[in-house]
C-alpha cells in the first residue's frame, strides 16, 4: 500500500491567513512513498511549491537526503520552494527533477534563469548537494528501473508547457494534474489523451480551482472547476478524486461547504470525492 502526503494544495500564491489554516495556505506540492520504503528514504515529489518547505522539515538535514521530484511547470506556485529546499543543501545529498522544456529552452536553462541573480542570491549549482535536472517527453515513460515507480507524462492543456502525471506505484496509479483549462466554452468535454491518462486511477488529484461562476470569468486562465474534475473522474472511472489547487481567497469554511456539497451529489458514484487539506496522509 503506497501512500501519500499533502504538503502544499493551494494554487496561484501562497495564502496564510487565520481563515486558511485548515486546508493550508502552502503551494502545489504532494509526496508519495512506497510501501517498499517504509522508513520513506526515497520520496516522489509531486511540484516544488512552497508546500515542498514543509516537505523539508520531515527530511535528514546531514547529506543523506536523496528523491526524484516531477515538476508539471514553472509558474511559481509550483516551483518556488525549490530555492530553499535545505536538504539538498548539503554535501552527498541528492535531488533528481524531472520536468518540461519550452520554446527551445531546457528546464535547466529555465531553473537558472529563475534561480539566480537578481531573483534568488544563490544558483542551484552553488548549493551543495547533486542536482540532476532532466527534461522530458510527453509519453514518454521515465523512472523505469526496477524496483521504482512507473511514471508516464503527458501533456495536458494550461497556459504554458505543462504535463499530467500517471504514477504506478505498488500495483497502484496515482494521476497528478494540478493545473489544467477546461474547454473554454464550459463544456463537460473530456480529450482522449486525459481520459487514458486518468484511467482507473486508484486517486485522481486534480486542479478545482473555480466554482461554474467564476469559470465564466476566467475561462481562459488555465483552470478547471469543481464539475470538470468530477466529470473526468466519472467518465475514467477513478476510485477518488483530491479537489487540488484551491483558489488562492477560498476559505477554510467555503471549501468545507463545496466538499460536503459535492460528497453529497456523488454519494452513490464508484468514486470517494474529497477537498486536499495540507497535511493530510492518504493511503492508496
Ligand atoms: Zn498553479
Ligand atoms: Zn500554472
Amino acid at each position: 500500500m503506497a501512500r501519500l502526503e499533502f504538503f502544499g494544495v493551494r494554487g496561484s500564491h501562497p495564502t496564510p491567513s487565520a481563515q486558511n489554516l485548515e486546508f493550508g495556505g502552502n503551494t502545489s506540492c504532494v509526496v508519495l512513498y512506497s510501501d517498499a520504503d517504509p522508513d520513506g528514504r526515497f520520496p516522489l515529489i509531486l511540484d516544488l511549491g512552497t508546500g515542498l518547505t514543509r516537505f523539508a522539515e520531515t527530511q535528514p538535514h546531514d547529506g543523506s537526503f536523496s528523491g526524484t521530484a516531477l515538476l508539471s511547470h514553472l509558474h511559481f506556485d509550483h516551483i518556488q520552494g525549490l530555492p530553499f529546499f535545505a536538504p539538498v543543501d548539503k554535501k552527498g545529498a541528492r535531488l533528481e527533477i524531472h520536468g518540461p522544456s519550452e520554446d527551445g529552452k531546457s528546464l535547466q536553462d529555465s531553473l537558472d534563469v529563475l534561480i539566480g541573480s537578481p531573483f534568488f542570491p544563490v544558483m542551484l549549482s552553488e548549493l551543495r548537494g547533486e542536482i540532476i535536472i532532466c527534461d522530458i517527453e510527453s509519453s514518454k515513460m521515465i523512472l523505469e528501473q526496477p524496483g521504482r515507480p512507473k511514471v508516464v507524462p503527458h501533456l495536458v492543456d494550461h497556459t504554458n508547457a505543462t504535463y499530467g502525471y500517471r504514477i504506478e506505484i505498488d500495483d497502484k496509479v496515482v494521476v497528478f494534474i494540478p493545473d489544467h483549462q477546461a474547454p473554454l466554452d464550459g463544456s463537460s468535454f473530456v480529450k482522449n489523451s486525459v481520459l487514458e491518462l486518468c484511467q482507473g486511477a486508484d486517486i485522481l488529484i486534480h486542479d478545482a480551482q473555480y466554482t461554474q461562476d467564476e469559470f465564466g470569468k476566467k475561462s481562459h486562465w488555465g483552470h478547471s472547476t469543481y464539475e470538470y474534475s468530477l466529470a473526468i473522474a466519472r467518465l475514467a472511472e477513478v476510485k477518488s478524486l483530491a479537489f487540488f489547487h484551491h483558489d488562492p481567497r477560498r476559505s477554510d469554511a467555503q471549501l468545507e461547504a463545496i466538499e460536503q456539497q459535492y460528497q453529497q451529489q456523488n454519494a452513490d458514484s464508484q468514486f470517494h470525492v474529497f477537498a486536499a487539506r495540507e497535511g493530510d496522509l492518504v493511503r492508496i
